[in-house]
């Protein structure tokens, strides 16, 4: 049809720009390597972090006793113990609690936000059944995940730099997060100590850990992104007399933040240059699955002003940013109906657009197959990049530890919401970790999705780091 016609050039202009063949993916690998180093050189010196997680001991597995977690990353927080029972016994009895942060709280005052998590912890602990016990004269210890950017000072303490995620609380940037808790909970009447402040990422790296050896590298892909890996003390120039009796630490790289040789469109930039932090979290931006959705709903709402994709349908709704998610787009990947009616009834129920499936005319059928393909090059291309990005990693582990990444078994753990429900994005991703390590390197990796394992991981490193040896 002659709609099909004129779309169709937008359609290849858009394949050609997001195309990752593996020349793109090896550059991209290799300025992933090299902002890594930079970053490890100086703090400052690479759009990477490279934040030092002070996490010099991972859980081996021979932990016991009863540990807390709590875990703020969101609008919700949190809160976990666990008992365990060392090597043989290992996680005897677990429990949870989801408490949602009242509205108002994310626009309040510190003391009132901490109050507020505090006073939950509390009515938390005061739950605390048989299954779980403490030796005499001891506090219950806590491994606190806080998933907003931290300036880690030690393992249990860390300055806020700032909030983000819609946190808008008076007070609490330039103070040390872990004190800031531990005064609500002496307002409160509580008697718990923080053992470990960590990063999510870390707790899920440690979290894997308990129960794998080999565990090397965490990665998340949910709403945002991030990964953390295993790094040599030695290896880290800006560190400057921190020792560890491991030699080890786990390095924190806020990769979302990583920009170098990725292939970006007109729609890329406009959705950056629309957003709340242009030109910041560019990888982030590509990858991962806040915005996979609204760069589809960019491309779309060009093709239906340019009159073609939609015949002369209403798109008003498409017109308006994130009104199409991630998860739209992988229920459209999903449909393997002769006429892609899921396709056809997420396109008017949630972009307002009607092609009309009673009649089958061609051009429809067609129309929908394109809104396919579109979907697909963008998880695409954000699959591949992601996996382009864990072998830049990967690449940095081998190059300063011959051997020891690529010689032996080593496991990447993967958790986030994006990995976990999107089958297509997850094949792209090993596809491209495959192509670019060859099939002999590749024998020996495993890419593992780890289950919400950030919370029992910061309980592990409350364990692992609890001030009662
Ligand atoms: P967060 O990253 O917000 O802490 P999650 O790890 O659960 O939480 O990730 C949630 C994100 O995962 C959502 O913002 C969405 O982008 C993505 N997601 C959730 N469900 C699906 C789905 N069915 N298909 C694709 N992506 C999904």
């Amino acid at each position: 049809s002659s709609n099909a016609i004129s779309v169709a050039p937008i359609l290849t202009g858009l394949k050609n720009d997001c195309a990752t063949p593996l020349p793109v993916l090896r550059h991209v690998a290799d300025e992933m390597t090299a902002d890594m180093r930079a970053g490890l050189a100086i703090d400052g010196g690479s759009e990477l972090k490279m934040i030092l997680s002070y996490v010099d001991s991972l859980p081996s597995g021979n932990e016991k006793g009863l540990f807390y977690a709590l875990d703020l990353g969101g609008t919700n927080f949190r809160v976990l113990r666990v008992q365990l029972g060392g090597k043989d016994e290992r996680v005897i009895a677990t429990e949870f609690e989801q408490v949602s942060i009242p509205q108002e709280l994310m626009f309040g005052t510190s003391e009132e936000l901490f109050d507020f998590i505090a006073n939950g912890l509390a009515k938390f602990a005061e739950k605390e059944g048989g299954k779980f016990h403490i030796p005499q004269g001891r506090k219950r210890e806590i491994g606190f995940t806080f998933s907003f950017p931290v300036k880690q000072i030690s393992i249990d303490s860390g300055i806020l730099i700032k909030w983000t995620k819609g946190f808008a609380v008076s007070g609490t940037a330039g103070k040390d997060v872990v004190a800031c808790l531990n005064e609500a909970m002496e307002r409160r009447g509580l008697d718990m100590r923080v053992s470990a402040l960590v990063n999510d990422t870390v707790g899920t790296l440690a979290g894997a850990r308990y129960w794998d050896d080999d565990v090397m590298v965490a990665v998340i892909l949910g709403t945002g992104t991030n990964a953390c890996y295993v790094e040599r003390m030695d290896a880290i120039p800006k560190l400057q007399g921190h020792v560890s009796p491991s030699a080890r630490t786990i390095i924190n790289t806020e990769w979302g933040a990583f920009s170098k040789g990725l292939p970006l469109t007109k729609f890329d930039k406009d959705m950056d240059a629309a957003s709340i932090n242009p030109g910041e979290q560019i990888f982030e931006k590509t990858i991962s699955g806040m915005y996979l959705g609204e760069i589809v709903r960019r491309v779309l709402y060009k093709m239906a002003e340019a009159g073609a994709l939609f015949g002369d349908s209403n798109s008003d709704k498409l017109s308006k940013p994130f009104v199409l998610g991630t998860p739209d787009l992988c229920a459209m990947q999903q449909d393997n109906s002769e006429n892609l009616e899921v396709v056809g009834s997420i396109l008017s129920d949630v972009v307002g657009v009607k092609l009309y499936c009673h009649c089958m005319v061609k051009s429809d059928l067609t129309a929908r197959k394109m809104v396919v393909d579109v979907c697909d090059t963008i998880v695409k291309r954000g699959g591949r990049l992601a996996g382009a990005g864990i072998v830049g990693i990967l690449h940095k582990m081998e190059e300063d530890s011959r051997g020891l990444i690529f010689g032996k078994r080593t496991v990447v753990a993967m958790d986030g919401g994006l990995y976990e429900h999107y089958p297509q994005y997850r094949s792209y991703l090993c596809d491209a970790v495959t192509e670019l390590l060859g099939v002999e390197k590749s024998k020996n990796l495993v890419i593992e999705h780890t289950k919400d394992g950030s919370g029992i991981g910061a309980a592990l490193l409350a364990a692992t780091n609890s001030k009662y040896g």
